[in-house]
């Protein structure tokens, strides 16, 4: 780690961070220090440090918007690389559209609806960047990411950009199977032209459906569990009575029990283990397991 350390020290100098904070980098505001974390401004740059990683043996992850994760309080061991304003842009070209992985998918969402772009707009008001989005085949009300994608760029674990096909890429709920620790750089969409004003409408109704749906005011992750076939994970966990359940400052939320809020200062560890609670009492009463939509993440 610490020949790791020296080598992007030397390229990167003041913009290496070592045992930084990862709570405020997550929309949870939970977790501990990553050992060293990076912001990679170009594509040179990540596979620079891809590659250094690769050749010490020291495990590289690649941070979003970090809306979907539960960071352990022990933090992460190794590289964490983010991606920067390098990888941010959004380039239309008749229906296709180019995007940097950090690009926010809603600014995505927004600018093809505003272009009277349809396809996309079942995202609207999902957080995020471009790349989680794609790691996650993110997606709401019927509409996922894995629909309109033709091409995805990155990096390999070995420092090489690499790009495969949306055809090549196997996606399932809430699910994308990359290459090991491929770092997405950029992606292709294909959208399709649809009428600007409905698909303005469109946008605005499911925008109120969330509203009234999610908690708002408290951090949190999204949705804590993934609905299992036919249900809904919120509903099981209601029945269960862990709506309001809590644990520290970690708490099932009251609004919609398929989210755990921080209510100021939660520790991940009492998150996991309300993850886990919910678990064993949902499979007790409804035989259902349900399985977790927050990646949990670092050392536990
Ligand atoms: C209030 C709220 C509402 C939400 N609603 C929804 C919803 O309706 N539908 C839905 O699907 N999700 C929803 N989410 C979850 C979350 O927003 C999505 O999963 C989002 O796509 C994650 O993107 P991110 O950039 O934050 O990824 P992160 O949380 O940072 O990371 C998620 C995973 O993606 C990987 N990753 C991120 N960027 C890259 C990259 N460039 N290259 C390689 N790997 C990468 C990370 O390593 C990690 O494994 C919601 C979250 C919140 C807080």
């Amino acid at each position: 780690m610490n020949r790791l350390e020296q080598e992007l020290r030397a390229r990167f100098g003041a913009r290496l961070r070592t045992g930084a904070p990862l709570a405020e980098l997550t929309s949870f505001r939970i977790g501990g220090p990553a050992d060293v974390l990076l912001t990679a401004e170009r594509e040179d740059e990540l596979r620079a440090a891809l590659a250094a990683a690769w050749r010490e043996r020291v495990p590289a992850f690649c941070l979003g918007a970090g809306t979907n994760l539960l960071v352990s309080d022990r933090g992460v061991r190794g590289l964490v690389v983010r991606l920067g304003d390098g990888f941010t842009h959004l380039e239309f070209e008749d229906v296709r559209v180019r995007a940097g992985a950090a690009a926010q998918f809603g600014a995505l969402v927004r600018e093809a609806v505003e272009r009277g772009l349809g396809g996309i707009e079942f995202g609207e008001g999902i957080p995020g960047s471009v790349g989680g989005g794609l790691v996650m085949n993110a997606g709401a009300f019927g509409g996922e990411i894995a629909r309109v994608v033709r091409l995805v760029h990155g990096v390999n674990e070995q420092g090489e950009a690499l790009a495969l096909s949306g055809a090549e890429l196997k996606f399932s709920y809430r699910r994308t199977e990359l290459p090991p620790r491929f770092v997405i750089t950029r992606v292709d969409f294909e959208l399709e032209h649809g009428d600007r004003e409905e698909l303005r409408a469109r946008a605005a109704a499911l925008r109120a459906k969330r509203a009234a749906r999610q908690p708002r005011g408290l951090p949190n992750a999204g949705s804590i569990f993934k609905n299992p076939p036919g249900s809904f994970a919120g509903r099981l966990l209601e029945n269960a009575g862990l709506k309001g359940a809590r644990l520290g400052a970690a708490a099932f939320s009251t609004e919609h029990a398929n989210f755990i809020v921080n209510l100021g200062g939660a520790r991940a560890e009492d998150v996991r283990a309300l993850i886990e609670l919910a678990q064993s009492r949902v499979k007790q009463q409804s035989g259902v397991a349900l399985e977790a939509e927050v990646r949990m993440i670092g050392e536990w």
